[in-house]
C-alpha cells in the first residue's frame, strides 16, 4: 500500500465560524466548517496533503474539470454519540467506491491511507462541528476534480483532491411523492451511473425539476432501454416491499453500489426478513399498488438514510401506498441509525 512520505500538514484559522451556527436549525450541506484538506496530484504522484482554512480554490479557466466534467466525489457522515465521541460509518467502502468512480473517469487513484488519513486528521481538527441534535451529523464531501489545463478532450495531468465538511440536519422531512421515470435516463449500459461523476447529477436536474414541476418531490430513475425496471430513487438505492419480501435491484453499470443498499439487505437479513436482489419491473410495482400488496417502497442514502415514498405517479395515474404502524423502513432506520450514533451494538463491525 502506498503511504505518505511526509506527515499532513496543518495551517489553522485565524478565526472560527462556529459560533455563528445555529446548530439547532441546520439545514443540508450549506455551512462549512473552518478547515479542509487539499492534495494534489502533480507530476504523476499525489502530494502530501495539507489541511487549510476553509476557502475558495484558484484555477485557470482551462482546467479540465471546466471543459469535461472530469470529477468524481463521495458522500458520508460522522457522528457524535451521547458521550461526545465520534464516528465514522464504513469509510473503507466510500474510499473503494471513490477509487472505482476514479478508474472510469480516467482519474488517478487515491491511495487507501491518504484517504483515511486526512479524513481523521481533518475530523480530528473539526470535531467540535460534529452537531449532538439527534438526527443531525457532520456530512463530509471527499472529491476530486480534473485541476490539469488544455482544450485537447484527454485526461488532465494534474489533480485536486479535496475533503469540505458541513454540519447538517436531516435531508428530507416526511414522505416523497415520485414520478416514474418515461423518457429520460440517468445511466446507461457500459455508460457511468456506477461511478460518483459530477455529471451524473447534473443531468438528474432537468427530469427532476419537470417532475417537480408536475407535483413530485423526485424521479424514480428507470432502466435507458426500455424504461421496464425500476432502478434508483433521486440520487438514492430504491426498495420496495411485496407482501412481506424486501426488494432491490442488483447494482449495475447503470445503478449505484450504495452503502446504505448493503447495511440494510444486510440487516434486513438479520432481523429475519425476507430480502430479495433482482429486478423490479414497473408493471409488477403497478400491480402490487393496484392489488394493495405493494406495502412499501423507500429510498436508501447517506444523506436521508431511509426516505419512505408516500406515493407513485405513472402514465398519468397517481398510486397512493398505505400508512403502516409498521414499516420496514422505521424498523431499519432506527436499526442502522442506532449502529451509526452508537446506540447499539455493532455486530457487523461498521463502526469507526
Ligand atoms: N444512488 C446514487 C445515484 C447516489 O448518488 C447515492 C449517494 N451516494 C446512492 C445511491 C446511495 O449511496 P450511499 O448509500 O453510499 O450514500
Amino acid at each position: 500500500m502506498e503511504t505518505m512520505t511526509n506527515a499532513i500538514t496543518i495551517e489553522k484559522s485565524k478565526t472560527s465560524k462556529i459560533h455563528d451556527v445555529d446548530f439547532e436549525n441546520l439545514s443540508f450541506g450549506s455551512t462549512y466548517t473552518d478547515h479542509m484538506l487539499v492534495c494534489d496530484y502533480v507530476d504523476g504522484a499525489w502530494q502530501t496533503p495539507k489541511i487549510i482554512p476553509y476557502q475558495p480554490i484558484t484555477l485557470e479557466p482551462s482546467a479540465k474539470i471546466f471543459h469535461y466534467g472530469q470529477s468524481i466525489f463521495e458522500g458520508m457522515k460522522a457522528y457524535k454519540d451521547e458521550a461526545g465521541k465520534a464516528w465514522l460509518f464504513r469509510p473503507l467502502e466510500n474510499h473503494k467506491r471513490l477509487n472505482k468512480s476514479a478508474e472510469r473517469l480516467a482519474i488517478p487513484e487515491l491511495p487507501e491511507s491518504f484517504f483515511i488519513e486526512g479524513l481523521t486528521t481533518l475530523l480530528q481538527l473539526e470535531k467540535d462541528w460534529i452537531p449532538e441534535t439527534p438526527g443531525s451529523s457532520l456530512y463530509i464531501r471527499p472529491f476530486i476534480l480534473a485541476s490539469g489545463t488544455g482544450f485537447h478532450a484527454s485526461p488532465a495531468d494534474a489533480y485536486k483532491f479535496i475533503i469540505a465538511c458541513a454540519p447538517s440536519g436531516s435531508y428530507f422531512s416526511g414522505k416523497v411523492r415520485v414520478l416514474i421515470e418515461e423518457k429520460y435516463s440517468r445511466s446507461a449500459n457500459g455508460g457511468v451511473g456506477y461511478a460518483k461523476a459530477g455529471g451524473n447529477y447534473a443531468g438528474q436536474f432537468y427530469p427532476t425539476q419537470l417532475a417537480i414541476e408536475k407535483g413530485y418531490n423526485q424521479v424514480i430513475w428507470t432502466d435507458d432501454n426500455n424504461h421496464e425496471y425500476i432502478e434508483e430513487a433521486g440520487a438514492m438505492n430504491i426498495f420496495a416491499r411485496i407482501n412481506d419480501t424486501l426488494i432491490t435491484g442488483p447494482t449495475s453499470d447503470r445503478i449505484l453500489d450504495g452503502i446504505t443498499r448493503k447495511s440494510i439487505l444486510e440487516i434486513a437479513k438479520d432481523e429475519g426478513i425476507d430480502t430479495e436482489v433482482r429486478n423490479i419491473t414497473v408493471n409488477e410495482v403497478v400491480q402490487a399498488a393496484k392489488d394493495g400488496t405493494l406495502k412499501e417502497m423507500f429510498g436508501a442514502g447517506t444523506a436521508a438514510v431511509i426516505s419512505p415514498i408516500a406515493g407513485f405517479g405513472y402514465k398519468g395515474v397517481d398510486y397512493d401506498l398505505p400508512e403502516l404502524s409498521e414499516s420496514y423502513a422505521t424498523r431499519l432506520k432506527k436499526r442502522i441509525t442506532d449502529i451509526q450514533y452508537n446506540r447499539a451494538e455493532d455486530k457487523f463491525g461498521w463502526r469507526y
